[in-house]
């Protein structure tokens, strides 16, 4: 921590320097999520608003955490706060079935017409885990598919990676290149898999861009071998499309998990998919079911923001609004690589923007679909920032005013041009600390 990037973030951050001491004291590793893992110590926030925030030192940053991606609306979009507000002071848990409970189901099907049932949870992690549950319920095998780099969220019956792991639940697990269409026709030939699951725009949502032959070949087998499907649209849904990643491939996979958007910014998530599959959890006369407790399973705060922010997501284009900001940010990054004479590309996926600093690699010309062929074909994985060049990098941007999350940025409809400007005007910059560091 000697270069002029790190003592100007020192500089900036005192306040967050003086609390991650405390942090570090009460929270392994100083967060309470490792997303949120920073060197040298996380940023400390204090408020946020639309698609800015503010730490306790006073900076103002453009997020583009966006709540995890929770925030397709922004921070506290005046709707949803009134939505919440309306329902605080009627109550937070009415243990049983409540109108908003019923109007955000219906919110769901309005958007995904594969939502023939839903089932509320509190988190997309709960969600994958019911889907896993209630595919194995319904064919009674235990094999799942899965694909490298894909992520589930962290319940033992998707995640890999990391200590503590049940090796009994990684045993029954299988794991793919996500372009191996030989593999995946061989393993669903079996007949023993319960279900496959898969992020549909590739890992991380699209960082590392999936073919739509894909998704459609394993929608024919899963058919075929009598396998669920099930798509994880816990990012993407209502942002890849209104109708998530399987509106935009014209694919019903026969389970989707969600959360984020779906909640309106507050904790929840939703098993949506087959009746019949959903019925695995209903009461069947005595015979074996799925059981699903869970205390704040639809509770009445992220009924009212999810009702809220699906009809919006229905009723206005903040979708697209969203995704014409990332692209118009995908194509400055793209042309600041270019005048700077960097390796390294920015494309998109909707609203989701991938940024690769350091491996030269093709720029997408209207800065959003990526081409394939000019990479030479579909890819299991994509050349990656080195740490030595991302942490510098995020520091810098941190310095000039952006919060990026990883190398992503998760753009909302109130990503303004002025945030946009903002932003490639604190990319150019960042470029050129790094430069003048010799660390690009
Ligand atoms: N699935 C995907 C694709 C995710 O990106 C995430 C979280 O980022 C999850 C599932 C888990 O959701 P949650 O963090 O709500 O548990």
């Amino acid at each position: 921590m000697s270069t002029a990037i790190d003592d100007r973030f020192l500089e900036l951050h005192a306040g967050s320097a003086e609390r991650a001491e405390r942090a570090r004291a009460v929270f392994p590793g100083g967060v309470t999520h490792d997303v949120r893992l920073f060197e040298p110590f996380g940023i400390v926030y204090e408020r946020a608003s639309g698609p800015r925030k503010w730490d306790v030192d006073g900076n103002q940053i453009v997020d583009y955490v966006m709540g995890h991606g929770a925030l397709l609306f922004g921070h506290s979009h005046p709707d949803l706060v009134a939505a919440v507000q309306r329902q605080i002071e009627r109550g937070t848990h009415g243990s049983g079935t409540t109108d908003l409970e019923l109007e955000w189901a219906a919110a769901i099907q309005r958007l995904l017409p594969s939502a023939e049932k839903v089932r509320f949870t509190s988190s997309g992690t709960e969600a994958t885990m019911m889907a896993v549950r209630v595919s194995r319920a319904a064919t009674g095998r235990e094999k799942i598919l899965r694909f490298n780099d894909h992520f589930h969220g962290w319940n033992d019956s998707v995640m890999t990676g990391g200590a503590g792991l049940s090796r009994a639940m990684q045993s029954v697990m299988t794991f793919l290149d996500q372009t191996d269409a030989a593999g995946i026709a061989r393993e669903l030939a079996s007949g023993e898999y319960a279900a496959v699951i898969l992020e549909p725009t590739g890992p991380h949502w699209g960082a590392v861009p999936l073919p739509p032959e894909i998704p459609a070949e394993l929608r024919r087998l899963t058919a075929e071998y009598g396998t669920v499907l099930i798509f994880d649209e816990v990012v993407t849904g209502f942002r890849a499309a209104r109708g998530g990643v399987q509106e935009r491939l014209g694919i019903r996979p026969d389970l989707t998990t969600l959360a984020k958007i779906a909640a309106g910014g507050l904790p929840g998530g939703a098993l949506a998919g087959r009746r019949d599959l959903l019925d695995q959890i209903a009461p069947n006369g005595g015979g074996s079911r799925v059981l699903h407790p869970g205390t704040f399973n639809a509770n009445p705060l992220s009924a009212a923001a999810g009702a809220a922010a699906l009809a919006a997501v229905a009723e206005t284009d903040a979708v697209e609004r969203a995704a014409n900001q990332a692209r118009r940010l995908t194509q400055g990054i793209n042309e600041a690589l270019v005048r700077a004479e960097v390796p390294g590309s920015a494309f998109a996926d909707a609203s989701m923007v991938h940024i690769v600093l350091g491996p030269d690699l093709p720029r997408p010309d209207d800065g959003f679909s990526w081409d394939w062929d000019a990479v030479g074909g579909a890819r299991s994985s994509m050349p990656e920032t080195p740490a030595a060049v991302m942490w510098p990098f995020r520091r810098a941007m941190l310095n000039h005013g952006v919060d990026l999350m990883g190398m992503a940025a998760l753009v909302s409809c109130v990503h303004e041009d002025a945030e946009i400007d903002a932003t490639l005007a604190a990319f150019e910059a960042s470029l050129a600390d790094l430069r003048g560091e010799e660390i690009l």
